[in-house]
């Protein structure tokens, strides 16, 4: 809530007035955040001054706090970003004239801080504000660019072409470090709706470009078939009403320059994503914990740290899959669903499922066909848990091989099995009792819709086959 008056002499009776229809309405303020008297306040973005309406210093400080480049690509970046705003820049050739000097292949780099730093000084100071920075005008769509570097994430909203705010920050350390790329690209996104919620909560006419094509199609897909990190990333998006659509990276200009000349990590979202990302990989490993024992977790990471072709798949998930020049020929059987795989603790995951390393392939395989279940049980078993290209092949393989499997096989043949014509016509019963208490669980063949009945009397006799089909029947009844 934000109240202004224009007399002091009549504020105390306005705030008492205010306070008291409060309390009349049952509202509660927090007193912890209650501010009189001030002469300036920063309110949804702008910086409300008792000379009038001013950019916000948080808005600005991602460009006006951007070190001097130290080399020509990073000064061509700069000057590409100003380039791109300069329809709304007065005097921008005479501006940038020294600095573009600086470009020139035939003389060498140096930046002079009174002469450059100058210019520099002055090209900030315009692009931070009015006419360059508008303010959001609620009634008309906007465009957010969200980009990541290998150590930075920039973003800046838009309207009608014209910036409203920029940001950047950091990467940290886990997201320099473990993550894959789309996850990086990711975090760009998830930056760019937190730091501007206050324009884009409950808006419809959001667009964001991102420059990694692989994160439109993550994005549309189910939560399930995403690793943990970007679910957790996707579950804070959800909030957010927004199209998301691909760029070149070349047409993403202020956002990548942003993500390369990004602030020093001192931002809270940084901490919080970290913390989140924290807690995937903790339920990444559980997953693999609730099917693995650790001395086979420990076997498959042995494996994996010793295998070339696994650690350069590692290092082609941290680098990305958008470049099909730099793709390792190693690595090109898991191209077709690059986008859902990740990075944990040096394993690679797909979803919940680990990729096996080479060594380790047939001692997985040896464990999961141990149950002989036949070649369709085996492969569903796997498929739960783990995954590696031919994964299929050497399962039916060994399975075909296995005499236990093929003499299971041959019982079951003895017993053509013939489908239910209708729903109740054919029925599996059977009971569980979890916490002293009796269930019985029905289960149609025809579709396999089951219907799950406590049973009253307690304790329960034994419950033998004849007495279960009883109980099944009267319940139906
Ligand atoms: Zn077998």
């Amino acid at each position: 809530m934000l109240w202004s008056w224009r007399h002091v002499r009549r504020s105390t009776g306005c705030l008492i007035a205010l306070l008291n229809r409060c309390d009349e309405k049952g509202l509660r303020l927090n007193k912890d955040k209650l501010q009189i008297n001030r002469k300036s306040i920063t309110y949804r973005g702008r910086s409300l001054t008792a000379d009038g309406v001013r950019p916000d210093k948080r808005k600005i400080s991602a460009i006006g706090d951007t070190p001097a480049p130290i080399d020509r690509p990073a000064l061509r970046r700069l000057l590409g970003m100003a380039t791109y705003l300069a329809r709304y820049l007065p005097n921008f050739s005479e501006v940038t004239g020294k600095l573009r000097e600086l470009l020139a292949e035939d003389v060498e780099f140096q930046f002079d801080d009174l002469i450059h730093g100058n210019v520099l000084r002055q090209l900030k100071q315009l692009l931070v504000n009015a006419p360059v920075l508008r303010y959001l005008d609620i009634k008309k769509p906007v465009h957010i660019q969200a980009d990541s570097s290998s150590y930075g994430i920039g973003a800046a909203i838009f309207q009608d072409g014209q910036p409203v705010e920029y940001a950047s920050r950091s990467l940290t350390r886990v997201e320099r470090d473990s993550y894959a790329q789309i996850e990086r690209e990711m975090a760009a996104v998830v930056f760019a709706c937190n730091r501007f919620h206050s324009y884009i909560f409950r808006k419809q006419d959001v667009t964001i470009t991102t420059g990694h094509k692989p994160l439109i199609a993550i994005h549309k897909k189910s939560l399930t078939s995403a690793p943990r990190r970007l679910q957790r990333m996707l579950l804070q998006l959800q909030r957010y009403a927004f199209t998301l659509q691909y760029v070149p990276g070349s047409q993403l200009i202020v956002a990548d320059t942003l993500s390369r000349a990004c602030l020093p990590d001192k931002d809270d979202d940084a901490g919080h994503d970290e913390l989140l990302a924290a807690i995937a990989d903790d339920e990444q490993m559980e997953s693999l914990r609730m099917v693995a024992l650790p001395a086979t977790i420990d076997m498959i990471k042995s494996a994996a740290a010793a295998n070339n072709q696994y650690q350069l798949l590692l290092r082609q998930i941290h680098v990305g899959w958008h470049d099909a020049a730099v793709i390792s020929p190693a690595v090109k059987d898991y191209v077709t669903f690059a986008d859902e795989l990740t990075t944990v603790g040096g394993l690679v995951f797909k979803g919940d499922r680990v990729v096996i390393p080479q060594d380790a392939r047939a001692e997985a395989s040896r464990r999961i066909h141990s149950s002989h279940i036949g070649v369709n049980g085996c492969i569903r078993r796997a498929r739960e848990s783990v995954l590696y290209p031919g994964m299929t092949a050497d399962i039916k393989l060994m399975v075909f091989r296995c005499a236990i499997c093929a003499e299971h096989q041959a019982m079951s043949h003895k017993e053509p099995y013939t489908a239910p014509s209708r729903p109740w016509e054919r029925v599996k019963v059977d009971n569980f009792t979890p916490r002293n208490q009796d269930y019985l669980v029905t289960t149609r063949y025809l579709s396999g819709y089951f219907e799950v009945d406590r049973l009253c009397c307690h304790p329960q006799p034994r419950l033998d086959a004849s007495l279960l089909i009883t109980m099944s029947v009267a319940q139906q009844c």
